[in-house]
């Protein structure tokens, strides 16, 4: 039979500090995010692209979850005059909260949300020649004139209208009581400076906006850059907007092939913290978490973390991921589990249960961002930011 618990003693509790002097923020885990920079990176991409072209944040998925509200709040302070989101929702939330600015839906127009789009005062990108019929039938019924922007497929083969000049422009002018506001389209490989595929679609997009010139239609604003274009410079496809959403959070990924330079400079405003709930010493040998996957190679001092994958921390991480704690790295131990996460706290014998750590930000020197994460994790940094759960705390600084 197995032996006692009682006899055994696999671990010995670590004494915690009395009373508690809790080093952190009262909650099990959250993110700091910083106005001032936000702001800062807005606009940083200003300067890069000169007065003569609107730079729309893109503010989707809770602004890549740095918290929707504020964001654009403090993006509206600076001067922001657009917003970008993906879905009715989220703009309806925006103006809700007051936002002013004139928001861009750019991956809706389902049908049941369409009435919403127009009640709130919310610009539609339509991506097809029926939701254009739809939009224009709409319209009359409510008796007003609204605008929308046309997303032209050129080759990214996601959203889009992939008609010929001629039948578009037919459709354009048949739709007397709206308003073409704006044309765009989006690319599928901007960072990779291998292949022609960005060029490719700048052809294509200028041919069939030249058509539609032919006709006589002339969009007030042409978009088609978000982040990378505008980061490495590719002038040609900045035109009168952007819309970059990753450097307003302070991020570029890196280019593949010969990339010219970087000519914007962006830093990050989010910092993830965790609360440690907490600390033990276990002896060599033992082991943590579930499926037993790491082993104590010697007496360790573990700690358990309040947080784990159910609030974004990647289960990828599991026994390969590490944090910062008190301005060193501590790697973390054994299998991500939902709510928790354990770490080895050897080195930080200062480190007690109720203290804070970071799980992405920096401390010191030290520093790990959602890019590292991503690499570690397998996935993208876009990932890991948006993978942080609505139930992890934001604070706004
Ligand atoms: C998300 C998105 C953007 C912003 O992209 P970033 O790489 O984050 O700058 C721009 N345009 C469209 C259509 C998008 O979906």
């Amino acid at each position: 039979m197995s032996e006692s618990p009682l006899t055994s003693a696999p671990c010995k509790e670590a004494p915690s500090r009395h009373p508690p002097a809790h080093r952190g923020l009262p909650y099990r885990s959250w993110v700091e995010v910083s106005r001032s920079q936000i702001a800062a990176n807005f606009q940083a991409i200003r300067d890069v692209v000169g007065p003569a072209v609107e730079v729309m944040p893109v503010v989707k998925a809770d602004a890549y979850r740095h918290g929707a509200i504020e964001v654009s709040r403090t993006l509206e302070q600076q001067g922001a005059r657009w917003l970008a989101v993906s879905n009715t929702e989220e703009g309806v939330a925006l103006r809700d909260a007051g936002i002013q600015a004139r928001i861009l839906v750019m991956a809706d127009f389902l049908p049941f949300t369409r009435e919403a789009m127009l009640a709130y005062n919310l610009t539609p990108v339509i991506h097809s020649l029926e939701d254009l019929r739809e939009l224009h039938r709409l319209a009359v019924a409510r008796g007003e004139r609204c605008r929308y922007h046309l997303k032209i497929d050129t080759g990214m083969g996601r959203l889009g209208v992939c008609s010929d000049a001629a039948s578009l422009g037919e459709a354009i002018l048949s739709a007397k009581h709206i308003e073409l506001e704006g044309l765009m389209t989006h690319f599928a490989s901007a960072a990779n400076y291998q292949t022609t595929q960005t060029d490719d679609q700048i052809a294509l997009f200028d041919k069939l906006a030249h058509g539609l010139n032919e006709a006589g239609i002339h969009p007030q604003l042409v978009h088609l850059s978000s982040t990378i274009p505008v980061a490495y410079g590719r002038r040609q496809a900045w035109r009168g907007m952007i819309r970059p959403g990753h450097a307003i959070y302070g991020y570029v990924s890196p280019a593949r092939g010969h990339a010219p330079a970087k000519i914007l400079q962006v830093k990050p405003a989010l910092t993830w913290r965790a609360t440690i709930l907490s600390v033990k010493q276990v002896p060599a040998g033992s082991l943590i978490g579930y499926g037993g996957i790491f082993r104590a190679p010697r007496p360790m001092r573990v700690a358990v973390l309040a947080a784990g994958y159910a609030d974004g921390i990647p289960h990828r991480l599991s026994n390969r991921g590490s944090v910062i704690v008190n301005g060193r790295f501590a790697p973390i131990l054994g299998a991500v589990s939902m709510d928790l996460t354990s770490i080895d706290l050897t080195n930080s014998p200062e480190t007690v249960a109720g203290d804070a750590v970071t799980l992405l930000g920096s401390e010191g020197d030290v520093s790990l961002d959602a890019q590292q994460i991503a690499k570690l994790a397998g996935t993208i940094s876009y990932s890991v930011l948006c993978g942080i759960h609505a139930r992890v705390k934001r604070v706004y600084v």
